[in-house]
């Protein structure tokens, strides 16, 4: 499951530089796959091929926000969550709509850190 940023999150960035992944991003800042991974190119669901250089969206513009798709809940570097172990509010949470194996979550570990 990844971690998600709630709107108690007060953009203290204590928890962007504490990701082995590179998967917080500061609110309205745009974020890439090859940012902090090993990845070149990355194929979408509709089988499109970017690179992961390619400047993506921000998830938010408001708050600190984390990118699911990079997010491993810490697994292969920590025993828990990076990110909700320093945040002071504690707005670091499982996001529901991303839950995921321990199986999946180290697939994914490799796959961005290119095991
Ligand atoms: S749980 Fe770990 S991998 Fe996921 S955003 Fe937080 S620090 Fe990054
Ligand atoms: S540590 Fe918590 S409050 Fe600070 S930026 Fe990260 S999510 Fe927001």
């Amino acid at each position: 499951m990844a971690i998600m940023i709630t709107d108690e999150c007060i953009n203290c960035g204590a928890c962007e530089p504490e990701c082995p992944n590179t998967a917080i991003y500061e609110g309205g800042m745009e974020w890439t796959w090859g940012g902090g991974t090993e990845l070149t190119e990355v194929e979408m669901e509709d089988g499109v091929v970017i690179s992961s250089d390619d400047r993506q969206e921000p998830v938010s513009d408001e708050f600190y926000y984390i990118v699911p798709g990079k997010c491993t809940e810490c697994t292969g570097f920590h025993e828990e969550p990076q990110c909700a172990a320093v945040c002071p509010v504690d707005c670091c949470i499982p996001d529901p709509d991303y839950v995921e194996t321990e199986e999946e979550l180290t697939a994914k570990k490799e796959w961005l850190h290119n095991e």
